[in-house]
């Protein structure tokens, strides 16, 4: 059965004109299940009687269920959600300055096997489908009003488990959704996706709204990145680069860049000199990320001073580089922290 939350308007409206009603349904339901968060149809009171019982028959209505929800001394909020099917991921609530992130997941697991990631070792189960990517967001949104009335998810980024470009159509599908006016309505300018440098996908990128995009870049020398990160094997910092340039940047967008740092691993004055050689200050942003310790990690952070250091010395290159605070760290919500093993989780 086709899953309500895997239409965008258009597919929804085209499928109630074949089931005999009006397209203008379609935006009924997108007001009941995006803007005000009411998934059961039998409380559509403006919606017909008859569709709100049939409507059941061939759409599938599920939601993830939170099945545990963690929150941080600085007020992060880890989600365990689990799908029908009773796989689970982590999402993660961001409260920060005003705004309200949530850090979505697009895969169970992850395929790319990122030697520091604690989601790696977790490998890939599957992908997850434009509905569950949705349904993450409209259950954490839901679950928050409660908490809070007033309080309102302004960003997504797509840092959670999975690789976002690996799950391409499905990821693509659900930002449409999260998107659309009749809904949600989240600006491009407000979604984030992630990507581990997947060359393939960031070569269809042409093909996809145009949301920010941030890549996890870690080194700036192959040697470097290739013990980090299994995905440089086939192609190199070349290839990547390469494949960074078709991307379609409308004016005055930067590329972000996350720079893990991992004590005396890639902290060197060399791994300063490569960055700045790869990458152009007017174009790149870098964010360095301080590795956050999990339970298989066997990387270490460097001290507060060297990553201090680290900033000042790509800020005296002109460049915009901001450090990223790890929050929920405590819950292990932080980057790279993210595990979804219902197992380990009920311990
Ligand atoms: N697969 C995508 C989306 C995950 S984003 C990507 O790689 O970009 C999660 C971010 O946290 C990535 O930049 C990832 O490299 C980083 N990360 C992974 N493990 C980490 C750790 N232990 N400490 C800090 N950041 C980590």
């Amino acid at each position: 059965m086709q899953a309500l939350f895997s239409l965008e308007l258009p597919e929804l409206k085209n499928l109630l004109k074949s089931k005999g009603f009006s397209a203008y349904v379609g935006e009924q339901i997108f007001q009941w299940v995006y803007k005000h968060l009411v998934f059961d149809p039998a409380a559509w009171t403006n919606v017909r009687q008859s569709l709100r019982v049939e409507i059941k028959q061939w759409l599938d209505l599920a939601v993830p269920r939170i099945i545990k929800e963690q929150v941080s001394t600085d007020q992060t909020r880890k989600f365990l959600l689990e799908f029908s099917d009773g796989e689970t991921v982590e999402a993660v609530l961001i409260p920060r300055h005003g705004r309200l992130a949530v850090c979505l997941s697009s895969q169970v697991g992850c395929a790319f096997g990122c030697r520091f990631c604690h989601t790696a070792t977790q490998g890939l189960k599957r992908n997850l489908t434009a509905a569950e990517i949705v349904g993450q967001y409209l259950v954490v949104q839901q679950h928050i009003l409660q908490v809070d009335p007033t309080w309102t998810i302004t960003n997504i980024v797509f840092m959670g488990q999975g690789e976002p470009l690996h799950n391409f159509s499905a990821v693509k599908k659900a930002i449409l959704i999260l998107m659309d006016n009749h809904g949600i309505g989240l600006g491009q300018r407000r979604i984030t996706v992630s990507t581990c440098g997947f060359i393939a996908g960031i070569k269809k990128l042409n093909d996809f709204p145009p949301v920010n995009i941030a890549i996890s870049l870690h080194a700036a020398r192959d040697e470097i990145r290739n013990q980090l990160m299994p995905v440089n094997h086939a192609q190199g910092l070349g290839g990547l680069w390469q494949a960074i340039k078709e991307i379609p940047l409308k004016a005055h967008r930067r590329i972000t860049y996350e720079y893990l740092l991992i004590k005396d691993l890639n902290d060197t004055p060399a791994d300063i000199a490569a960055l700045a050689s790869c990458l152009d200050p007017g174009q790149a942003k870098i964010n360095l990320i301080p590795f956050n310790e999990h339970p298989a990690a066997q990387f270490a952070r460097p001290s507060a001073e060297k990553v201090a250091w680290f900033q000042e010395e790509l800020m005296k290159r002109n460049f915009v580089c901001t450090i990223r605070p790890s929050m929920g760290s405590d819950i292990l919500a932080a980057c790279g922290q993210l595990k979804s093993a219902v197992k380990e989780n009920k311990l």
